[in-house]
């Protein structure tokens, strides 16, 4: 297929987690799929973002854990790790360290890493979480290019990268085609049955009509029990730009670039970070956070380039509290600053309103009380919101007795046939998102969106007329897991 009247039967447009999952699903299916990505690498906020990380959690067996499969084959590209000291455990804090500490766990299996739910909580409970709470740490190069490779070998997923959609063409809830752009200014305009908006930001669905919120929605929107009263649309969970460090022979504090005070010049303090050991010795900060949510979103939405502003603050933001950690623990002085991600980590910005939004409730009655015929994917992370109205901080985190199901209808905007929206910006509740947002969830949903895209080209139906039981059997005949026992055996003590 060239470039010039590009004919598909599945549209992906955006290359991270969830897009990867999409366009592999529809390949796999053998549908002609092509994956369109603006930035020069595949993973998005996984892997240009920086989030080089899997949190704890169910779910994550299927292409989750084939990447990491094929990781291990590649020397130091995976680990999977465990927690070392906390902030939060005084008397485990020694010598004390600025925030949760993530070391390399080879001892451990990606079995260990796929359950969240069930401890009481990280200040609560430290020594269980110790025992429980397992992530996975990847190489972003080697997991770009473990992607790409599992894509290739579909035989029928065109990759375009460094192409940007721009902009759709469609009417009666049908997109008929969409246009994208070349930096150079060339443009593409790409013809599909079916497409999927896996840009994060629902950008495709927005540009074709779709509905969207933004924020902290109020207790009217979904009757949440713990949502405000009123909706605070600039209440959106922090932003973080995320940082490595590499070991160096001799300690130094490095200098501290002229014009970057010493002193935290945005909040009271610098903070601390989650702080995860690469299986190479590196060190991965993530800062929590970087900057407000609505400061990003004043930064983005006062014109003039505002997410490249919104960037170079930032990027102060982040030589400044390197500086502080080098010089308040002292074992930071072995190591010298070595990548700043080349993106902003944004955890929320809009999100598409569809057949069915993802609520607290949801959350809370778990699999056992949600009534959904179609669940395509489960999560059992904890309710997780930075900065402003935090309901992230460890103490303030709910962890979850037991998983909660997302229906496939969350990926269906409202009244569209030939749309499905997958990834961070799906059809959830503010408060949801906070939960189910997590890297390999959204590859789990891409996987349903894809299968789901691939089925409705089969049949010729619209993306709300597909068989569910078909999708379900599809996805677990893959991998997937969308059912729940209790262990067989209690939790350790
Ligand atoms: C700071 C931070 C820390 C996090 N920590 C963790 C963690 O430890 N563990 C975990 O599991 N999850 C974590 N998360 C959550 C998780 O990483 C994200 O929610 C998840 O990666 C989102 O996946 P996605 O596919 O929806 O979006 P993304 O990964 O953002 O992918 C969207 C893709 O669309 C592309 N795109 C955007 N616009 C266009 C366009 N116009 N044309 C073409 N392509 C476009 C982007 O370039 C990008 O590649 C974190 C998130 C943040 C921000």
């Amino acid at each position: 297929m060239n470039e010039l009247s590009p004919e598909v039967e599945v549209c992906v447009v955006g290359g991270g987690s969830a897009g990867i999952g999409a366009a592999l699903a529809a390949a796999r299916a053998g549908r002609e799929t092509v994956l369109i990505e603006a930035g020069g690498q595949l993973g998005g906020n996984a892997v240009r973002g920086g989030v080089h990380n899997w949190e704890p959690g169910v779910g994550g067996t299927a292409f989750p854990q084939e990447i990491y499969e094929r990781l291990r084959r590649r020397p130091n590209a995976v680990t999977v790790w465990s927690f070392g000291r906390h902030w939060c455990w005084p008397h485990r804090n020694h010598p004390p360290f600025p925030g949760g500490e993530q070391l390399a766990d080879r001892a451990r299996t990606y079995a260990d890493t796929l359950q969240r739910h069930g401890t009481r909580g990280l200040v609560a409970d430290p020594d269980r979480v110790r025992k429980l709470w397992h992530g996975i740490v990847f190489e972003p190069d080697d997991y770009a290019a473990v992607v790409e490779e599992m894509l290739a070998e579909t035989g029928c997923c065109h990759i375009w990268k460094n192409l940007r959609f721009a902009s759709c063409e469609g009417a009666s809830g049908r997109v008929g085609r969409i246009h994208a752009m070349r930096e150079n200014g060339r443009r593409i305009t790409i013809r599909a049955p079916h497409f999927i908006d896996a840009t994060a930001d629902g950008l495709l669905c927005r540009a074709a009509g779709c509905e969207s919120l933004v924020g902290e929605d109020s207790h009217a929107a979904f009757r949440e029990p713990s949502a405000p009263d009123h909706p605070r649309p600039r209440m959106i969970n922090a932003v973080t730009l995320i940082y490595r460090i590499t070991p160096r022979s001799q300690p130094a504090v490095e200098p501290l670039p002229a014009g970057i005070p010493a002193a935290c010049w945005f909040r009271n303090d610098w903070g601390g970070g989650s702080i995860g050991e690469y299986a190479c010795g590196d060190r991965n900060i993530n800062m929590l956070p970087t900057m407000e949510g609505s400061e990003f979103l004043d930064f983005v939405e006062g014109g003039n380039d505002g997410f490249a502003r919104a960037y170079a603050e930032c990027r102060r933001r982040v030589l400044g509290h390197w500086h502080f950690l080098q010089v308040e623990y002292p074992e930071f002085q072995h190591f010298r600053l070595k990548w700043i991600a080349p993106t902003l980590g944004v955890r929320e910005t809009r999100r598409i309103i569809g057949e069915y939004a993802l609520t607290e409730q949801d959350l809370h009655q778990g699999l056992s009380g949600q009534r959904h015929h179609d669940i395509v994917a489960i999560a059992d992370h904890a309710l997780d919101i930075h900065g402003q109205g935090d309901r992230g901080t460890p103490d303030g985190c709910p962890e979850l007795s037991e998983p909660y199901g997302i229906p496939f209808r969350c990926l269906v905007p409202k009244g569209w046939r030939n749309l499905l929206v997958a990834g961070r910006c799906a059809s959830f509740s503010h408060i949801a998102a906070s939960s189910c947002r997590l890297s390999r969830t959204m590859m789990d949903l891409g996987h349903a969106a894809g299968l789901a895209a691939a089925q409705a080209v089969r049949k010729g139906c619209a993306v709300g007329e597909i068989d569910i039981a078909t999708l379900r059997a599809s996805l677990a005949a893959q991998g997937a897991t969308l059912a729940w026992r209790p262990r067989a055996e209690p939790l350790p003590a």
